[in-house]
């Protein structure tokens, strides 16, 4: 039986759900359409460099990101925000792709990044219909210390588990790590969500507002492991199944505060800087200004990512904690044309 083997590799993730997979009879793996469009998205954050200075890199000479028979489009998001060298004008531009604000009629009043999301949903999208852009890499800095990261929002969609699969494999022995957020209250309507397959790529550290060449060429080498995937995938190469090692969005953590709503404590030195190293219950977490140490107090392991990110002061985030999974992922291969 064809599909038996499909369905016994899925099964052991613990997640059914098919996705965008097609079981058209010809394919023994998960077959998907031929990459067509491909978007790199900079600026979604205008003051996070290294993917604005790539785009505009790209947008002057593209050769090193054309691949045969796709269509890779730079494009910078938030172009207003990028000029100002500030996160956004109005609003988070990367929380802005919210059925509600795609559906409102444009007008004058609107907030600048809801009308910018407007129209990237139309040249990109419209969001979850069969005219969406396939891929869309969304280029991001952290201030965390969190080296290069990929960030999936579905753990079934199995072409997106190849492909970063394919990019931890291609990019070793420099580590890439894989953040899963399905949380349904953490989980945010991001600016590459307008694609079938959307891929956020944070690398750092990296101040705001600041280039730094080491992560600008981390960046550029994961940008480019990726068009490589697609290429292949596009030439007829199978895929066979594979796990993927992922850290899912569990739990958001904020500073401890007074009854004004200001901070009271730090991140602890022991913690700061240790993004993806295990936290465990007692360990320390936050220190008060006067040197007391604050614990963790979970109730297992987590693994902490965004360890004070700049951006999230104004989100009352002073870490995200993870866990660890394995994903699976099903065979694939370009569905037969
Ligand atoms: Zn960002």
């Amino acid at each position: 039986m064809q599909t038996g083997l499909l369905y016994n590799a899925v099964q052991t993730s613990g997640h059914l759900g098919w996705g965008t997979v097609a079981m058209s009879s010809p394919c023994n793996a998960a077959c998907f359409p031929r990459v067509r469009r491909v978007a790199i998205f900079g600026g979604t954050h205008g003051n996070e460099m290294s993917g604005i200075t790539l785009v505009n890199m790209w947008m002057k000479n593209g050769a090193e990101v054309q691949r045969n028979g796709v269509l890779t489009k730079p494009f910078i998001t938030n172009p207003g925000a990028v000029e100002k060298c500030t996160r956004y004008i109005d609003t988070d531009l990367n929380r802005a792709f919210t059925p509600e604000n795609l559906s409102t009629p444009s007008g004058d009043g609107l907030p600048y990044e809801v009308q910018r999301a407007k129209e990237i949903n139309q040249l990109f999208g419209p969001k979850g219909s069969p005219d969406a852009y396939d891929v869309i890499f969304d280029l991001h800095n952290t201030t965390s210390n969190m080296g290069s990261t990929l960030i999936l929002e579905s753990s079934t969609d199995h072409f997106n588990l190849q492909m970063v699969h394919y990019i931890k494999k291609a990019a070793a022995p420099e580590s890439c790590a894989v953040l899963l957020n399905e949380h349904p209250q953490l989980r945010y309507a991001t600016t590459r969500s307008v694609s079938t397959h959307p891929v956020g790529l944070e690398v750092g550290p990296q101040p705001q507002g600041v280039l730094r060449s080491n992560i600008f060429e981390s960046m550029r080498m994961i940008v480019k492991h990726a068009l490589d995937f697609i290429e292949l995938f596009n030439s007829g190469v199978e895929f066979p199944t594979c796990t993927v090692e992922a850290f899912r969005v569990h739990e958001s953590v904020d500073y401890p505060r007074d009854t004004n709503g200001n901070i009271t404590a730090m991140v602890h030195p022991r913690l700061q800087d240790c993004d993806w190293e295990p936290l465990n219950p007692g360990d320390p977490m936050f220190q008060t200004f006067d040197g007391w140490s604050i614990p963790y107090a979970g109730d297992g392991p987590v693994y902490p990512a965004f360890i004070n990110e700049a951006a999230y002061y104004e989100k009352q985030q002073a870490f995200v904690a993870t866990r660890r999974e394995t994903l699976a992922a099903a065979a694939i291969r370009k569905a037969s044309e």
